[in-house]
């Protein structure tokens, strides 16, 4: 029989290496658990991103700083309200609007316009020896090989957290390294180059990997994937759903979408207040 492949994303699988019981809130229990309400990071996070992908889609005399600084207003929508994007109030929404101007306006004047990349926010895929692979990545540059014989594609994440990403996280980060190799067979070529780009502060985080490290990042995502299927093959069997998907309790229960539903995480830590997350504007 052919082996059934496991669909999966990055953060499917980073779900379930977190916290199983998350993962079957997530991607199997429906109605779907009740949740929490929106994260002010994840809705700066969300804006950003949004402005810098459309910042690819302006004519080149138009991929100007001032214009990437009025693409976040544009993306930051309706978020004066807390109700509406996590934030506290409109005060700290206006601040913190206008602390992502900033900051995009910045990186995008290190940018050159000119520099058309081979994808914005492209889907990239690949089977493997027991996942059906695919992702969405932030860019895919097209750069100079080291080596100097012509070009190869390198995948560009976004970071906007407080913590300044460094190489190792890039060198680590398993959605990289699976970006890196279904953009490779995607594009028919070698990717071997994943970066972080964090927004605020302009650092760039790098890592190069070679065959043997992706084959180490796809073994782990295979070894995830593979234990996600034994818990999903017990619930279909009829084991109980929380011995089958048991809670794992740490720090980010505070910030876990779940946490209503969740009596374990809701013990293990006080509930973050939805902004706390945020960059001092
Ligand atoms: S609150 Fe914590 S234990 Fe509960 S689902 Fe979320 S991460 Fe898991």
């Amino acid at each position: 029989m052919p082996v059934r492949l496991f669909r999966c994303t990055p953060t499917k699988l980073t779900t379930f290496e977190d916290c199983p019981r998350r993962y079957r809130f997530t991607y199997l229990d429906r109605p779907t658990p009740q949740r929490g309400g929106a994260f002010a990071h994840t809705s700066v996070g969300a804006a950003v991103h949004t402005a810098l992908a459309r910042w690819w889609d302006q004519p080149l005399e138009r991929r100007t700083p001032e214009r990437a600084a009025q693409l976040v207003t544009e993306a930051w929508g309706a978020w004066p309200t807390p109700a509406s994007g996590g934030f506290r109030d409109a005060e700290q929404s206006q601040a913190q609007r206008l602390r992502a101007e900033a900051g995009v306006a910045a990186y995008a004047a290190r940018l050159d316009p000119r520099a058309e990349p081979v994808g914005v926010e492209r889907t990239v895929g690949t089977p493997t020896a027991a996942l059906a692979f695919s992702g969405r990545v932030d860019r895919i540059d097209r750069r100079p090989r080291p080596e100097g014989d012509g070009d190869e594609p390198v995948v560009v994440d976004y970071k906007l957290g407080r913590r300044v990403p460094d190489d190792d996280d890039a060198r680590s980060s398993l959605a990289l390294g699976l970006y890196a190799l279904a953009t490779g067979r995607t594009l028919r070529t070698r990717c071997r180059r994943v970066e972080l780009h964090h927004v605020p502060s302009g650092t760039v985080a790098a890592a190069e990997h070679t065959s043997t490290s992706l084959e180490r990042v796809v073994r782990r995502a295979e070894s995830i994937a593979s234990d996600a299927v034994r818990a999903e093959a017990a619930l279909a069997a009829g084991a109980d759903p929380d011995e089958a998907f048991p809670t794992a309790p740490s720090a980010l229960c505070a910030w876990c979408d779940f946490r209503p539903s969740c009596p374990t995480g809701q013990r293990t830590a006080p509930a973050a207040e939805p902004w706390a997350a945020l960059d001092p504007a």
